[in-house]
């Protein structure tokens, strides 16, 4: 293959909320690690600051917008949808504006999956693409499949307990149940968003933010079904680290875990979108309460409706608080796992917090609320074996005896050991000649080659 005069700027388009920023600020880092200029195009809603660890890179913004109360309004579905109608035309005017001011410099366009908007402008200006993927490849297998399924015969499945335990034919060990299906809407329109997200259009490859150690059979699936290159780039947050909190970051909650002993902390988080209701929170605090192990835990203002913080909960709360517990708005994820005296993770098992934990060798408690949250958790539970999931009415007996699983039997031995093992296995794959590390760099030199587009 030719090669061509290597263009120097790659644009990224994320979409505006935590779980997919930090991903893709992150692969931003490791490209421009490469030798790349990075321009981030964000959207009025939920934008990352330009601090100082993006001060090298250059940010444009989309005009007009959505705006906080239109997610809470429309719920993220129909705000997906509408995000995609709204900022088709001002992308189009972002890269017009770009070519005329950097000149004709753009190696390729790097757009999240669920920002599909992207492909009117880059089919506009004849510009390469890459479709960049924020879940694990499994969950893109399941999107996949299921925009091919018909969803009213879908739902009646679904709906049918004898069915929805079973296997989904070729996709073992996940559940019809464990499907990415979504409480954020009707099944014809969560169909609808993923055959969008899956279609990759005009990409001329594919990026994930996962490695073959952890989904190697999946990402063959992709390999064979896209028709386009897919590298598998991950874990990103080992690869390149890049802070993006959208949210402030309570550091107290470090000198507390200092204070705790090594390997004996439950750290709770459910990631940035997920709501609990009161009654589960109260089986949670009893649960682990009577597990008489430490936990510290999240709560963001707003996430437990009815409450703007954690003023519903009981008095006896803020005193087993006191006693045995830590509670901050938002945490500094990373440096908890990472921290000796955290033992365990519960988590909602969104993609980035799995990477995370299995990162820093931390067995979890899987609770999943939504979408591909459920297919993580038979994962780390069933393929992986480094984590317990909680199914089903969530009651103090069951969260005691998960947290005594993880922290005190046996059994949380050998998922730590699995889990240490697997950590291992991340850091191997992106170090140099691993396949993560490798896969980077064939999608560098791809991007010299005159037939990338
Ligand atoms: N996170 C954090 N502090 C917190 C809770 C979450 O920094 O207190 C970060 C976490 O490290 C992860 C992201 O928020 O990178 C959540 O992404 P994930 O994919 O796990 O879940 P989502 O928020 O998309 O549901």
């Amino acid at each position: 293959m030719e090669e061509l005069r290597v263009k120097r700027r790659i644009v990224l388009v994320p979409v505006p909320a935590q779980g997919h920023v930090t991903p893709i600020m992150q692969l931003g880092k490791a490209l421009y690690s490469k030798g790349f200029s990075i321009t981030v195009v964000l959207t009025q809603y939920n934008r990352v600051s330009s601090s100082k660890d993006f001060s090298d890179f250059h940010f444009l913004t989309i005009p007009g917008s959505l705006t906080e109360s239109d997610l809470k309004n429309l719920g993220p579905f129909k705000f997906l949808f509408k995000l995609n109608q709204i900022c088709e035309a001002g992308f189009k005017q972002c890269i017009g504006q770009l070519l005329q001011e950097q000149g004709n410099d753009i190696a390729c366009v790097v757009y999240d999956e669920y920002m599909y908007f992207s492909q009117a402008a880059v089919k506009e200006f004849q510009l390469p693409s890459v479709l960049f993927s924020t879940t694990s490849a499994t969950a893109f297998v399941c999107r996949s499949v299921l925009s091919r399924v018909d969803a009213e015969s879908f739902l009646l499945d679904m709906k049918d307990p004898k069915v929805s335990d079973k296997v989904f034919p070729g996709l073992h060990p996940l559940r019809y149940k464990d499907l990415p299906t979504s409480a954020f809407g009707p099944i014809e329109s969560i169909l609808k968003v993923y055959s969008e997200t899956v279609n990759i259009r005009t990409a001329s490859a594919v990026i994930i933010n996962s490695t073959s150690c952890l989904e190697n059979s999946s990402l063959a699936w992709l390999q064979r079904e896209l028709q386009v290159p897919v590298y598998p780039i991950g874990p990103l947050h080992i690869a390149a680290s890049a802070p993006s909190s959208l949210l402030e970051e309570d550091m107290s909650c470090i000198e507390w875990l200092n204070k705790q002993k090594l390997g004996s902390v439950i750290y709770i988080s459910l990631g940035s979108l997920a709501l609990m209701e009161t009654k589960d929170v109260l089986e949670m605090a009893w649960g682990l309460s009577n597990s008489n192990q430490p936990f510290l835990w999240v709560i963001r203002p707003g996430s437990i409706p009815g409450s703007e913080w954690t003023e519903s909960l009981p008095e006896g709360f803020s005193k087993l608080v006191a006693e045995r517990g830590y509670i901050v708005k938002w945490a500094p994820q990373m440096e908890v796992l990472r921290h000796p005296a955290v033992g365990g993770f519960w988590s909602h098992c969104g993609w980035n917090s799995t990477l995370e934990s299995i990162g820093e060798g931390v067995p979890m408690i899987c609770r999943p609320f939504t979408g591909d949250q459920k297919v993580n958790a038979r994962y780390l539970e069933r393929v992986w074996r480094i984590g317990v999931q909680l199914e089903g009415e969530l009651d103090k007996g069951t969260v005691e005896r998960a947290v005594e699983r993880l922290l005190v039997d046996e059994e949380g031995v050998e998922m730590r050991k699995r889990a240490i093992d697997l950590k291992e296995k991340l850091e191997a794959s992106v170090r140099s000649k691993g396949s993560s590390c490798s896969s980077l760099n064939n999608f560098v030199s791809s991007l010299k080659m005159k037939n990338f587009m």
